[in-house]
């Protein structure tokens, strides 16, 4: 077993954990103010940490006795062996860790997960980009959203969000996950500006970073159909200026900001 040991707490080195998830870190732990990220194969990382190799033990077990659902808005985000502690009301939105960001531990994760909570999504077209586990494609799927497209540019995501999609009990018929309003896919691919993107969702959830959405902007604004929202999140608050000049730019308004620790989310509205 590998692992990367980096001195600091979660807290404390919150902003940086997204490269571990990224550089395909299977879990996170913290031991006596040591955070310790377990890899099954060693990654490019220059966080001034230090690679271990330790013999396999129990270790997925004992961490994954520390994993406990998430509440996200009427979403209770859990592992599949939890399922049985979602409270009663609460929409079960089961998560298995593995390869992918996404696991409803991450604020800007549940941020999104509570953003989607908040909208109706009933009938609504639905583009996902980074979608990592599936977390937020599956959330606005089984909220009931009509078609939904989890894109992301990493291959390896992609098994892990076909699993999580199964474990929430979505059937796969020609293509597509069946879902209670209609279906949902995941492909691998971005978005790509350069590119002329015909409006087709209604819809846009992206938990990627500010750069990326200052870059993607143009590209979010052509794949809306008009007065569709969007929902931006991976924003460290200092660079939200960033963001918020991109959607002003590209006509979005309605713009709303959400706060929490050192992160944003934002919702704005095509014009
Ligand atoms: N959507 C999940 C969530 O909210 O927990 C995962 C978000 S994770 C922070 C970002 C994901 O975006 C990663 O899976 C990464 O592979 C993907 N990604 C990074 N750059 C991308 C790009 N230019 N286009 C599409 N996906 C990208």
């Amino acid at each position: 077993m590998l692992v990367y040991t980096l001195s600091g707490t979660l807290q404390s080195r919150e902003a940086e954990l997204h490269l571990l998830w990224e550089a395909g870190a299977t879990g996170l732990e913290e031991r006596g103010g040591v955070i310790r990220a377990y890899f099954d194969a060693p990654a490019e990382l220059a966080l001034g940490g230090e690679w271990v190799s330790e013999p396999d033990t129990d270790w997925l077990s004992a961490w994954k006795k520390d994993l406990r659902p998430v509440t996200a808005g009427r979403f209770t985000i859990a592992p599949s062996w939890l399922s049985g502690e979602v409270p009663p009301g609460q929409m079960p939105l089961l998560i298995d860790p593995g390869m992918a960001f996404g696991t409803g531990h991450h604020v800007t994760t549940r941020l999104a997960v509570e953003a989607i909570s908040a909208l109706d999504v009933a009938g609504l077209k639905v583009l996902d980009v980074g979608s990592g586990s599936g977390v937020l494609a599956l959330a606005a799927a089984l909220g009931g959203a009509a078609e939904v497209t989890g894109l992301d540019i990493d291959p390896v995501t992609l098994p892990a969000a076909y699993e999580n999609a199964e474990l929430n009990g979505l059937p796969y018929r020609a293509g597509a996950f069946v879902t209670p309003g209609g279906s949902l896919r995941f492909e691998e691919g971005t978005l790509d500006p350069e590119m002329d993107e015909a409006p087709a969702y209604t819809l846009l959830i992206a938990n990627l970073y500010a750069e990326l959405h200052d870059l993607l902007a143009p590209s979010y604004r052509a794949v809306l159909l008009p007065g569709s929202p969007v929902i931006l999140t991976g924003i460290l608050q200092d660079k939200l200026p960033l963001v918020r000049e991109a959607l002003a730019r590209e006509g979005f308004g309605d713009v709303i900001e959400t706060l929490e620790g050192e992160w944003a989310l934002i919702t704005a509205r095509s014009s």
